[in-house]
């Protein structure tokens, strides 16, 4: 019998780890120093919690959601993103009751039922953050430039923000009578999709890729922002002049809405064209209603999620942090292996990468593997070595070597290395 991972999921082993954990790091540096905390939520939630807040009309809930029943009959899901469950834990945490905005950031795996292809996973990873208690622009704005400075700070280059504002709860009701008045004009030079879509979730016509759709959205001029109300407008404005303030370059995209219903007023995404058809790197906005849907008082919040695997493909030539193994020990005879293990943990207690061999291999072959492991140095402990308290250090790459005293060990090492 031979195990193989399920279809759309991966394995994510050496060098690319090394790469995701890069990616991490630079993620927390500087969600951090922007008053963003970490949160982990559960990966199985309710499947109630995502059919109310993302919609049950969109692609994601309709078809996209690992779900399943437990022993109990009680329907579970995997998260397929995380705002959901940041905002239950928001209201389930009281993390209302801490001053000033809750600002948090999350890393981990979502899932999603779709047909795999590159840079599309089943589960997959995001890195995001949500900022939640304020209506205001500023925060809008705050969260646009973290997307850019993030993706300054990883190297990706290459990449377009567009953003665009879908208005508030009001203006939706305008904007899907406005959309249904326009788009039955000439509702039969739509695609099949596009049709369907019609009567359930309009605003998604305005994203068709067809490029029919696309021309017959152009010939009818529809615009959104012609129908949302002045605050909202105001709004959005001020969230431009707030991006140009912070130097972030965007463009404005009319068409651009997002697959959940939660999203309310300012929208973004990040494109990068090197990626093909799976060009999304990066998308979020705001969503106003969520809180108070949720059982909460009404409260302004605005966030973004990053694709990992979509990141890493970007960044892929990129030459990876190389962790350069120091010191390979070698011991000559089994019966120096209680020494041998002293010194290796010594050494690892004081930051020196070091390593040996489990396999009971011969000196010979120990020295072919520390070879094979680019070790920079090998410490020979043998019968001669041993009688004198000493061990030879030996450089792997000039080939020189000397002996050493066994308390002088460690600071010799800390000087050459
Ligand atoms: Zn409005
Ligand atoms: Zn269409």
């Amino acid at each position: 019998m031979k195990y193989q991972k399920l279809r759309g999921t991966e394995d994510i082993i050496s060098p690319q780890i090394e790469l995701w954990q890069e990616i991490e790091s630079i993620s927390r540096d500087l969600f951090e120093v922007s008053g963003y905390k970490e949160i982990k939520t559960p990966i199985v939630e309710f499947l109630q919690l995502f059919q109310r807040s993302i919609g049950k009309n969109t692609d994601i809930v309709e078809k996209e959601i690992f779900q399943f029943q437990d022993r109990s009959e009680r329907k579970i899901a995997l998260r397929p993103e995380a705002t959901a469950s940041i905002v239950r834990a928001y209201l389930e945490c009281g993390l209302y009751q801490n001053p000033g905005l809750t600002k948090l950031y999350y890393i981990g795996p979502m899932f999603r039922a779709e047909r795999p292809q590159k840079g599309r996973k089943r589960q997959f990873y995001q890195v995001g953050i949500e900022a939640i208690g304020s209506l205001n622009p500023e925060i809008d704005a705050e969260v646009i430039w973290l997307v850019k400075k993030l993706l300054d700070n990883l190297g990706v280059d290459d990449f377009r923000i567009e953003i665009n504002s879908l208005g508030c709860d009001d203006d939706k009701i305008k904007i899907v009578d406005y959309l249904k008045g326009e788009i039955s004009k000439n509702l039969d030079h739509f695609c099949q999709n596009c049709q369907n879509r019609f009567e359930r979730n309009v605003l998604r016509v305005l994203d068709c890729k067809n490029p029919d759709c696309k021309s017959c959205l152009k010939n009818l001029k529809i615009d959104i922002k012609t129908v949302i109300c002045k605050n909202c407008m105001q709004h959005y404005n001020e969230v431009k002049s707030l991006l140009t303030v912070l130097g972030v370059q965007y463009e404005e995209n009319k068409y651009l809405v997002r697959g959940l219903d939660y999203y309310t007023r300012t929208v973004f995404e990040v494109l990068n064209y090197n990626l093909g058809a799976q060009n999304v790197i990066c998308a979020g906005g705001r969503y106003d209603n969520l809180v108070e849907e949720m059982g909460g008082k009404p409260t302004g919040a605005v966030g973004f999620a990053l694709g990992m695997e979509r990141i890493a493909m970007l960044l892929e030539d990129r030459s990876k942090k190389k962790i350069e193994l120091d010191i390979f020990l070698i011991l000559q005879d089994r019966m120096f292996l209680k020494e041998a293990l002293k010194e290796l943990i010594n050494l690892r207690e004081n930051g020196i990468y070091a390593e040996m061999d489990y396999q009971s291999r011969s000196l010979k072959s120990q020295m072919r593997l520390a070879n094979e492991k680019k070790a920079r140095y090998v410490l020979i402990l043998g019968q001669k070595e041993w009688e004198k308290g000493e061990f030879c250090l030996k450089d792997m790459k000039t080939g020189s070597q000397i002996n050493i005293k066994k308390e002088k060990l460690l600071e010799v090492i800390n000087r050459i290395i």
